[in-house]
């Protein structure tokens, strides 16, 4: 077959499940309204997925005078995804089916691998012992910290990663091991796909997703697609400034938002007030501004509301259908999240929805498995990164 004709019939074929994950049960007749294909292709394509395993047939529908049209819809478990939440303190692994839900996952301390060696044996494991076949495994997504080459699915330097990590390809290696299409995002980018794919937040294109964990980040989905700039930079709001007057940032300019609004900040200024020399668990402190005690309470409305000024101005840029907001600094407790939603709200009068992300601490690793899950679904990567 020449290489345009098998491109074109795997393109068919992601448009044909994509459209039975959205309307399935769904009949050939009607995929073919709805994808505007000859009912050949369609059912040629149909065959071939009901083959693989990724559909299944699930009866007759009403019939209209002739044989009763046969029915399909997505086979959840006839393929699973791998995710990976590359953390700079652990790393969070989840297996999930074609709708992206969970079957098994595991959160490990990044230091116990060893090295990105370490971690191909982990995943070759934890792959082992989930219980899925590996025949079925679709690809791997791996959601890491900037900054990262994409295409060629290599770390560069992330920013408190040990140096062992630098510069790593993980595609080159996870292929190496588990011959499958290997996928390195953004962690906050990630997230944000995960949530704009199987989120159930309804039909949305275009959302922001807050990662703030030690430092903040936001992932930038557009039409369905990631968004990640010229330089895989588009959702770095870290050092956007939203303060004139505030703290020094180390990039040597004042009042950014990981200088003023992060939990890093937070701890700092906490320590600050108190004059004292180690840092208070940050548990404890959001513990503290929670009762209401001094300093704690300043410190973290003042946090809370300069992140929001950041993430206002975000959402004014982007102009999103949905904010979601995800990581540990966040997700620490509800008055946290809460209040930052509350903020926004002031801010922005309801210019877009702004949630909690449904997926909680995993929202990231989910992230990953849905950049493998997007690979059978979505005809864009196959166009930017398979042809
Ligand atoms: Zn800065």
């Amino acid at each position: 077959m020449r290489g345009d004709a098998r491109l074109l019939r795997r393109l068919n074929e992601r448009r044909i499940l994509n459209a039975i994950r959205l309307k399935g049960p769904v009949s050939r007749t009607e995929l073919q309204r709805e994808l505007g294909l000859a009912l050949p292709t369609v059912s040629r394509g149909v065959d071939r997925l009901l083959e693989r395993g990724w559909i299944r047939s699930v009866g007759s529908g009403d019939s209209t005078g002739g044989r009763p049209p046969e029915l399909v819809e997505i086979n959840p478990n006839g393929g699973f995804a791998l995710g990976v939440d590359l953390g700079r303190d652990t790393v969070t692994t989840v297996i999930t089916d074609l709708f992206a839900r969970p079957k098994c996952m595991s959160t490990v301390r990044l230091a116990g691998l060893g090295g990105p060696e370490g971690l191909v044996q982990y995943l070759s494991d934890f792959a082992e012992t989930s219980g899925c076949s590996p025949d079925l495994l679709v690809g791997i997504g791996v959601a890491a910290p900037g900054p990262l080459d994409t295409y060629a699915g290599r770390l560069l330097q992330p920013e408190n990663m040990p140096e062992v990590w630098h510069g790593v390809c993980m595609a080159s290696l996870l292929q190496k091991r588990f011959s499958v299409p290997v996928y390195l995002e953004n962690d906050a980018n990630a997230a944000a796909l995960g949530e704009t794919w199987f989120g159930d937040w309804g039909d949305v294109r275009h959302a922001l997703f807050i990662l703030a964990d030690a430092g903040v980040g936001a992932g930038v989905v557009i039409d369905g697609s990631i968004y990640a700039g010229a330089h895989d930079m588009a959702g770095e709001f870290s050092h956007m400034i939203v303060n004139v007057d505030g703290d020094w940032c180390t990039c040597g300019r004042r009042g950014c938002v990981t200088s003023v609004a992060s939990r890093h900040a937070i701890e700092w200024n906490v320590q600050r007030s108190r004059e004292r020399q180690e840092n208070e668990p940050f548990e404890e402190i959001i513990r503290r501004a929670k009762g209401g005690m001094e300093p704690e309470v300043s410190v973290v409305q003042s946090a809370i509301l300069y992140l929001s000024v950041g993430i206002a101005n975000m959402a004014y840029t982007f102009d999103p259908d949905l904010v979601i907001l995800g990581g540990s600094m966040l997700l620490v407790d509800k008055f946290v999240s809460n209040a930052v939603i509350h903020e926004l709200q002031r801010l922005m009068r309801s210019r877009c929805t702004i949630v909690e992300t449904q997926f909680g601490l995993q929202a990231v690793a989910i992230g990953g498995a849905t950049l493998a899950l997007q690979g059978i679904y979505d005809v864009k990567p196959l166009v930017a990164v398979d042809s």
